[in-house]
């Protein structure tokens, strides 16, 4: 990947000192957590009762864990942690120059956070979502900045995974990506651009996947293990698609391929009917201890 980078887009990099990420959630704390290892001055904030406290806890474990594993000191971890600051209120990002909203999928709720958001970042600073599939030059219409506005889709779990997909908005400006990839590449990330379509391109491809594992369940082509340890085997996959499907959770692949159907209008993308089933049942995979495995 070429990494040429041009000066402009350098400066705005350059100009990068506070951090705000908005959503302390599964997303946010590990997005935070790879900000502050990268020498970030770091704002985490979420106003929900007990979100910031396990915030803090998962950091704290997973830097414990690179400790364990001596890819930091112990010393270094305390000075990541040092870095970042736990808020309630979204007045604590005034003065950032680069915000990250990765609240819960729902536009709404984005449109609330995304404009809180703009009153306080810095004129010049950059917004970028963390969204899987909402479009982001919709995104962009909730701010006043639409060309400083990118997605900058992580992957879970943050810290251990190198790619960023950035999303270039209809009006993006050529600085702000281009500053959106070098700065994914100061946090250790190798990022990838993708244009603003539904799904951008890693749940583009990967949803009709897993729909069709699900199929080839439903219709008896092979057992659940059989399927997995096909694609796990033979296709090199670290993990099966009906696991993979539980680790994401079956309601969040259903409410991508219904996003997919409906925004490219192709029946390709129909969810299988018993992704839906299980998904009324409440089977939704790990987080509910049930799914295509059983975890209890
Ligand atoms: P999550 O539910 O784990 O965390 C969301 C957090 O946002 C919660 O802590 C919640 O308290 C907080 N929140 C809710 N309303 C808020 C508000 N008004 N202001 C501030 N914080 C608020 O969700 P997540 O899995 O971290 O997902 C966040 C975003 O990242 C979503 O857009 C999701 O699609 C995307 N994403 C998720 C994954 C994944 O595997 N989980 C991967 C890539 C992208």
């Amino acid at each position: 990947m070429s990494s040429q980078v041009s000066e402009a887009a350098q400066q705005l990099v350059n100009s990068v000192e506070r951090v705000a990420v908005v959503g302390a959630g599964t997303m946010g704390n590990g997005i935070a957590q790879v900000f502050a290892q990268a020498g970030y001055t770091v704002l985490i904030i979420d106003p929900f009762e007990g979100a910031l406290d396990r915030a803090r806890g998962t950091i704290e474990n997973s830097l414990g864990r690179m400790v364990k594993k001596e890819k930091i000191t112990a010393e270094a971890a305390e000075t990541i942690l040092s870095r970042i600051t736990f808020e309630a209120g979204i007045e604590a990002a005034a003065g950032a120059n680069w915000g990250i909203e990765a609240v819960p999928e729902s536009e709404e709720l984005k449109e609330k956070v995304i404009s809180a958001l703009d009153a306080q970042i810095v004129d010049g600073g950059v917004i970028a979502s963390n969204t899987s599939s909402i479009s982001i030059t919709r995104l962009a219409n909730y701010t006043g900045r639409p060309e400083s506005f990118v997605g900058m889709h992580f992957m879970n779990p943050v810290p251990m995974m190198k790619l960023v997909e950035v999303i270039r908005g209809h009006k993006s400006s050529d600085t702000v990506v281009e500053a959106t990839l070098e700065l994914s590449r100061r946090l250790g990330k190798e990022p990838w651009e993708a244009q603003d379509y539904p799904g951008f391109v890693a749940n583009r491809i990967l949803a009709p996947m897993l729909n069709e594992a699900v199929y080839a369940l439903m219709e008896g082509v092979a057992t659940r293990e059989a399927i997995d340890e096909v694609m796990k085997l033979g296709m090199g996959h670290p993990m099966g698609p009906l696991a993979l499907a539980d680790f994401i959770g079956l309601d969040v692949c259903l409410n991508i391929l219904e996003l997919l159907q409906t925004e490219l209008g192709d029946p390709k993308y129909r969810p299988c009917p018993l992704l839906r089933r299980m998904v009324a049942a409440g089977d939704l995979g790990r987080k509910t201890g049930r799914g295509f495995y059983d975890y209890s």
